[in-house]
Order: structure tokens, then sequence, then C-alpha cells
């Protein structure tokens, strides 16, 4: 049940949990300081820290994974060039055009079934030196996992990094919830971070932070992207009470995210039985189950408008998509009652 709300089952998001006792209890004895003088130990630690499990140089601890995305891209993307990405990444669907009102940066988009790499796809778009009258390329943007292509692990990673490494082009990785990828498929944190010049994690996200991102690449472009923050109005200061519960998050819920993984893949099966084909239970990788109503003959609104009425929260992630997220805060037992509870609907 959701934390002092044991009458809801919320499963819109992984970003709903509430910080535990354990976690509170690291918040409030943390040591701080003033970050923009670079003082505060607490968040230097956990940039220390994230950016040595991801192997990087360098990290930067920021309020949210937008804001770690638009420094990271904008740090690989002079102003009129592109970032190529796909069609329903987080970069391109749901900053709100940030990389083009803040950077200056345009998008170009592949399409691919669970929002996966296309190589084929990118190889067609990629322009890294068709100027003056064509749109020079800068960098290739990837997420991992997928969110709206449900949680997907991107299976030709390493054939893009060979890729774009060829041809000099940079990587930027978003992994709000490479912590997912990583548990799940079992590769390492760094040899996913590492294969690109500029990452960010969210620690906010299934690893259960109240807030919080970090960007990771070299001292450089760290250093550079600390400049930018600051810019952008986003210095802050005694935040070490908040990189305290992201410590305490990196080092406590990442290798539980495998229970999150279980949970999912039980509700799957339950919708999949209840709408055959609406979900396919082996493509559920991690701990995010996107639905397809549409041979259900049932709207969105009306599933979720169904389910909150017997106290179960769950997203639309569009015209006919529903979408249940996983997390430390659901139990399995809740997600098996929020699954029948949903199956129930759609038959
Ligand atoms: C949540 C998320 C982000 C960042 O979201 P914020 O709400 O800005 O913290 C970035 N990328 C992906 C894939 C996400 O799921």
């Amino acid at each position: 049940m959701t934390e002092g709300r044991p009458d809801v089952i919320d499963l819109r998001s992984d970003t709903v949990t509430r910080p535990s006792a354990g976690m509170l209890a690291a918040m409030t004895s943390a040591p701080v300081g003033d970050d923009v003088y670079g003082e505060d130990p607490t968040i230097t630690e956990l940039e220390t820290e994230v950016a040595g499990l991801l192997g990087h140089e360098a990290g930067l601890f920021v309020a949210t994974g937008s804001l770690a995305n638009i420094l990271g891209v904008r740090a690989l993307a002079a102003p009129g060039t592109e970032v190529l990405c796909e069609a329903s990444a987080h970069v391109a669907r749901a900053e709100l055009g940030a990389h083009a009102v803040v950077s200056g940066i345009s998008t170009r988009t592949w399409s691919a079934p669970g929002g996966q790499i296309d190589l084929d796809q990118i190889r067609a778009l990629i322009a890294p030196d068709l100027g003056p009258y064509f749109v020079t390329t800068s960098a290739v943007s990837v997420e991992n996992t997928h969110n709206f292509g449900g949680g997907t692990i991107q299976t030709s990673y390493d054939a893009l990094a060979d890729e774009l490494e060829g041809i000099g082009l940079p990587l930027h990785l978003d992994g709000a919830r490479l912590w997912n990828a990583s548990v799940a498929s079992g590769v390492p944190l760094a040899a996913y971070a590492s294969r690109a010049t500029a990452a960010s994690v969210c620690l906010s996200k299934g690893l259960g932070a109240p807030v919080g991102s970090v960007l990771v690449g070299s001292a450089e472009l760290i250093k550079e992207s600390r400049v930018w923050r600051k810019l952008l109005g986003a210095g802050w200061r005694q935040a070490g009470v908040l990189a305290a519960a992201g410590l305490y998050a990196v080092r406590n819920n990442v290798q539980r995210l495998a229970e999150d993984h279980a949970n999912a893949g039980l509700i799957a099966e339950i919708l999949a039985d209840a709408a055959p084909g609406s979900v396919k239970p082996d493509q559920v990788d991690t701990n995010i189950v996107v639905a397809d109503l549409a041979a259900t003959g049932k709207s969105v609104a009306q599933v979720v408008a169904g389910a909150k009425a017997e106290g179960v929260l769950v997203g639309g992630v569009g015209v006919t998509q529903l979408r249940l997220v996983t997390h430390l805060d659901a139990s399995a037992a809740d997600c098996r009652q929020a699954a029948e509870t949903v199956a129930r609907l759609l038959r």
C-alpha cells in the first residue's frame, strides 16, 4: 500500500514513492554546506559515488531528470545542431521542448516498437557533415530502460555505441531507469554508462528518493555543466539533506528492484489472461507494464476511472495505452490486487 494512504494502491508511476524511515533518518543526520561554494560534503559524496558506479570521472547532483538531460544534451550539441532520438523518448516527448527553448537544439526521430534502437533507421538519419545546407547531427540520445516503450532494455545498445564510436559521434544516455536495466540484465551499470559521453540517472524513480538525479561525464563536461546549472537558476545550497536520500537509495534500494520486476511480470500475466494480446508478458523486461486496450473495446479513461473507484490508480500514456508501474511501496499482494481489478474491468 502507498505509505500514508493505506486505502490506495498507486501504480501510476514509480515516482509516487515516499521516503522510508531509514531514508528520513539518513537525511536528518547528513552533514551539509553551501553547494554553490562546493562545500556540501554529502552532495560531493553522492556525486563521487554515482560517477564511480557509472564509470565516469565526475557527477553533478540536480533536481530532476529533465534538468540532467538538458545539461547533458547541451554539453554534446551546439545551438543550431540536432540530436537524434526515438520518437517517444522522454527528451523528445516529455521535456516540453526544453532542448529547443533553452539550448537551440532540434531533434529528428526514429520510431520503433518498445522504443528500441533501430540501427538502419539511425544510419539513414545521421548527418554529421552535410552542412551548410542541412542540420548537423551532434549526438544520438538513447533511453535505457525506455519509459514509454514499456520499461524495455535496449537490445542494440552496444552495437550503436560501437557504431557512433567509429564515426566519432557522442552518445547521450537517458538512464533515468538504468538501475532497472542493470538489475534485470545483469550488465553492470558502468558497462552501459561508460559507453556514453554524458549519462543521467534518476534517484526519484524506482530507487525511492523524494528528489534528484545525477549527470555524469568527464571532469571537464561536469565543470561546464555546473556553470550551466547555476545559469539556469538551479544552483542549490544545503541540499545535502536531499543528497543523503539519494545516497541511501543507491546503497539500499538497487538490488530490490528485482522484486518490482517480478511484480510487473505478475501483472502482465494477469492482464494478458484477461485481455489476450493487450500485453506480451515476455516483453515486460523491468517494472513497467504498458497494456494496449485497442482490441478490448474499453477506453483508457474508462479503465482509469473504474480502477480509481476501487482504490487502484493506473495511468494512460497514449490514446489506447494503459500503464502500470511497480515500485517499492507496492507489495506483491498489492500488485496482484491491482492487476485483478484492472483485469475485471477489461473482461
Ligand atoms: C522520469 C524520467 C526523466 C526525468 O523526469 P523528471 O520528472 O524531470 O525527474 C527522464 N527520462 C526518463 C526516461 C524518465 O522516465
